[in-house]
This record gives structure tokens, sequence and C-alpha cells, in this order.
């Protein structure tokens, strides 16, 4: 399983393998049978980064892509609820290649901050800009490495800790330190102003150290496990494939 069709693009090796990894499952996924949703740019992302493959054998492939179609569409329904609640200000914490502000139906006052490396924000708005499309919302690339003061980079580009903001942080965690997650989440909960919404992919064994210290902060909090996930979307995890997504919990929750 590799590139879906063109040319080797130019910019093979600076993307994070693991965005493109997903925007390869989100590319499959739209051109299954039955897609939990349809991202037309995964495929343009993954043809321009050139060769690259999902790791593994065919069965591990299939379980990384049913995992991802799982997890996107769980943080898809997760904005749409944001959104349709009156949640206007939305900030994607690792957006990868993710294409949200341009595939989700938002609202006209939606704006949109997406916070990643330079190199990858760059190289999307570049594909997207290639082909011609325009965001739904008001889109706003903030590229800043989150070990760094990424807020000060959220606020610069016209973010408000007024407002009541949608957070999000998918497939994220992994890639900090205990203590830098600790800090992207107290730094979450000082930014947030009441009726903020979050939605956190989290290690099974840690969930309910996050969903206590939402708690503790007067966050409204659930949480969905990656397995009741795939039941839900009736997708079956592979046998004897221990896929780390399948450990996962998505955590979500409002401030009170
Ligand atoms: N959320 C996206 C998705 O589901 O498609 C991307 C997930 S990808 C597994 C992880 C993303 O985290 C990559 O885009 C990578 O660039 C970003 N990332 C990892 N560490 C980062 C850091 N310290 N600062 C900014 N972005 C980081």
């Amino acid at each position: 399983m590799t590139v879906l069709d063109g040319e080797p693009g130019a910019v093979h090796g600076r993307v994070a393998p693991q965005a493109l990894n997903d925007a390869m499952a989100r590319a499959w996924e739209t051109i299954s049978e039955r897609p939990l949703f349809t991202d037309p740019y995964a495929r343009l992302f993954v043809n321009a980064a050139g060769p690259h493959e999902l790791p593994a054998t065919p069965e591990h492939q299939r379980s990384l892509i049913d995992s991802a179609a799982a997890r996107t569409k769980w943080f898809d329904d997760y904005f749409l609820t944001s959104s349709s609640s009156g949640v206007s200000q939305v900030v994607i914490l690792a957006a990868g290649l993710d294409a949200r502000p341009w595939r989700l139906p938002w609202l006209s006052d939606t704006v949109i901050y997406e916070v990643d490396q330079p190199e990858v924000l760059e190289f999307k708005q570049r594909i997207l800009a290639e082909s011609g499309v325009s965001a739904a919302a008001k889109y706003v690339p903030v590229p800043v490495d989150l070990r760094d003061d990424w807020p000060k980079a959220l606020t610069a580009n016209g973010f408000d800790h007024t407002e009541p903001t949608a957070w999000a942080a998918e497939g994220l965690l992994p890639f900090l330190t205990d203590e830098t997650q600790e800090q992207l989440l107290e730094r979450i909960e000082l930014y947030s102003a009441r009726g903020s919404r979050i939605a956190v992919e989290v290690r099974g064994d840690a969930y309910s150290d996050l969903s206590c210290w939402l708690c503790t902060r007067h966050w409204e909090v659930s949480s969905t496990s990656a397995a009741d996930l795939m039941s839900r979307y009736h997708r079956t995890a592979t046998p004897g494939i221990d896929e780390p997504v399948a450990h996962s919990v998505f955590v979500d929750g409002r401030k009170l």
C-alpha cells in the first residue's frame, strides 16, 4: 500500500511521517466501500509527498486504517457538536495533514487556528493552494513547536482567550514528554474561557488521571474507548495486531 497516484513530490522526508501515515489512512478510508467520512485532500498530500508506505503487513495496515478512521470520525463529530453549540473559535493542536478547516461544514464566523511544525503547515497550505480549494472558515496557521511558548504565538495571531474555544489534541500526546503534556494541559486550562470544549486522545492507562484533572478544574468530562468506537462504527480489531491507538481513550469535556 503506497502512493495512490501521481509523481513523487519534492517534500519527501520533510513532513512528519506520522502525519503522512494518518493522511494515507484517511485517503484509503475515503475510497473504501462504506467510509465513515470523506477527506478528498488526504490523497493530494500523500501523492505530493512521494513514496511513502504504511508500515507492516496488510493486516496491520487494515488495522491502522480502521483505527485512524474511527478516531477521525470521533473528532469530526466533536467539532460539529462544538460548532452547533455556538463555539466559533477552534484550536487544533498538532493538526498534521488533517484538512478539517477545508472539509467540515463550519459556520461562517468560525476561526480555526492550526498549530504544528512549520514544515507540516507549509506543505499542507501549499498543496491546498495549488489545488485552488478554500477553507470553509477563517483559517489561521500557527507554526510553532508545542514545547515552546505556543499560547504567545496563538495570541499574536489573533486568538482571544476570553472567548470559548474548542481545543483538540489528536494523536499528539505520545510525541510529548510527561512534563510537556502537563504543561500543554495547564496552558489549555489557563486559556479556556467558560463554555470551552476539549477533545484529547490519551493512553488508556492515563485517561482517568486526565478526567480527574479536568473535573477538579470544573470541566464536565466524558470518555469513549477506542474499542467502543471501533464497535460503534462496525470495525473489528484485527486479531493478533496490537495497535497502540487500539488502547487509546478519547476524552471530551466542557468547561462549566
Ligand atoms: N492530528 C493529526 C492527525 O490525526 O492526522 C496529526 C497526527 S500526527 C500522528 C502527529 C503530529 O504532531 C504531526 O503533525 C507532528 O508534526 C505534530 N507534532 C509532534 N510533536 C510536535 C511538537 N513538539 N510541536 C508541534 N507539532 C508536533
